[in-house]
């Protein structure tokens, strides 16, 4: 008998972390949900694990790593770049709490000490974690060092998706298929009551619309995750030739550095490089008074609007009626962004007021997760006979699970909270 315990992204997004006891015990990721004013965490892990495995960078998986290895001495598993990518979003983390008077669930020296029990495992090939338990790592196409977790032990096979993508996307091939078949998959349900529009149109909707704002004398100011969406909104602007410069500011820089360092594993690393090449990075106040000197396309952190650089150049442009606000991620509730998406309001300045801005806004649906169709093709492929929901909102779940159930025909449970599922 093995079982499934679900210690955050159960029924939402966020803080993923699952105990996986497959004849020895395995921890699957173990991130944080970031809220607007607050950070949840997932449960406390109190039983022995004997090894960790990261699917991917992103805060929700990975964030409170450095956190566990205050005590934990087992050994943990995950990708180059995602150790890599972790590691800055770490001692961001640091900085970020520090910042908002909280205190940091972690120091520098436990980081330090995460990686002394970290194990850099590459795609497609298999370790034996004890004598029994095999893990395999496949590429998952969502962001750079992104992996399905396929873990083996005797004949029986799991496999976790973190989050990932089937259809390629200007970075990457799509999630590598060659796993076969597996007995049981936990799959991610983000969009799982969804369809994303056709990809092509919405990369040729979101440059048309930055070179008509250039055209029209305005700025293009393109909100953007560091991690992936930014080094893929350069991609395919620098794909279009937009006639003006192309700044890229905050976080984005650094998470380009390790892109570019990893670009082996990117569909195309030469457009890549060619693209972060061609942007100017920002360096510093003088180079955001630059940007602000005579329009043109600003790629810049946080992707919701709540902090980083985007804060300040909005300061300037947001009521001017010819500069126009690019939305290309997920914008969670309470933030910045889904609040001018959804009430063409947001807080502005020092007293947080709100104000109807005069520039104009629009949303791009660049999702680096896949829709409905795309898991449920994916699905079909791994046939197996159960299926575990996470990593989706309340509501989507039954969605989802009904939608498996009907054309597929397998049985699907969707993760509660801290609920033991077991199954054979
Ligand atoms: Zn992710
Ligand atoms: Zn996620």
């Amino acid at each position: 008998m093995f079982s499934l315990t679900a210690h955050g992204a159960a029924e939402e997004v966020g803080r993923s972390a699952f105990v996986l006891d497959f004849g020895e015990k395995f921890l699957l990721d173990y991130g944080i949900k970031l809220n607007p004013e607050s950070v949840d965490y997932p449960l406390e892990i109190n039983e022995h694990v004997k090894a960790v495995i990261l699917s991917h960078a992103h805060l929700d998986h990975s964030g409170l790593l450095p956190y566990f290895y205050k005590k934990s001495e087992c050994l943990s598993f995950m990708t180059q770049p995602t150790l890599d990518i972790s590691d800055v979003l770490w001692k961001d983390s640091i900085k970020i709490a520090e910042f908002e008077g909280m205190a940091p669930k972690y120091n520098k020296a436990e980081i330090e000490r995460t990686h002394r029990y970290n194990f850099v495992a590459p795609y497609k090939k298999e370790l034996h974690l004890t004598k029994e338990v095999s893990l395999e790592f496949f590429d998952a196409g969502h962001i750079l060092g992104s992996a399905l977790t396929k873990l083996t032990f005797n004949d029986k096979s799991f496999l976790y998706t973190g989050d990932y993508k089937l259809e390629e996307t200007r970075l990457h091939k799509g999630c590598d298929m060659s796993v076969g078949k597996v007995d049981y998959v936990m799959i991610e349900s983000t969009y799982g009551d969804r369809i994303h529009p056709n990809r092509k149109d919405v990369e040729k909707r979101f440059c048309e619309s930055v070179q008509e704002t250039i055209n029209s004398g305005g700025w293009a100011i393109v909100p953007v995750l560091a991690v992936g969406r930014s080094q893929e909104v350069l991609d395919v602007l620098s794909n279009y030739h937009i006639d003006a410069d192309i700044y890229l500011d905050g976080m984005g820089k650094q998470m380009a550095e390790i892109y570019i360092k990893h670009s082996d594993l990117i569909k195309d690393p030469k457009q890549l490089k060619r693209a972060l090449n061609d942007a100017i990075w920002v360096k510093g106040q003088s180079g955001r008074k630059k940007a602000l000197k005579k329009p043109c396309i600003i790629v810049t952190t946080s992707g919701m609007m709540k902090g980083g650089p985007v804060v300040g150049y909005l300061e300037k442009l947001i009521n001017d009626p010819r500069s126009k606000i690019h939305l290309t991620s997920y914008q969670a509730e309470g933030t910045p962004g889904r609040m001018l998406m959804d009430e063409g309001k947001v807080p502005f300045g020092k007293d947080g007021s709100i104000i109807k801005p005069l520039c104009k806004y629009e949303k791009f649906e660049f999702s680096a997760h896949p829709s409905q169709e795309e898991m449920l093709k994916s699905l079909k492929a791994w046939d197996p006979k159960k299926v575990f929901l996470v990593h989706g909102d309340k509501k989507v779940m039954p969605v989802f699970k009904k939608k498996i159930e009907s054309t597929l025909g397998i049985e699907t449970v969707v993760l509660q909270m801290g609920k033991k599922i077991e199954f054979d």
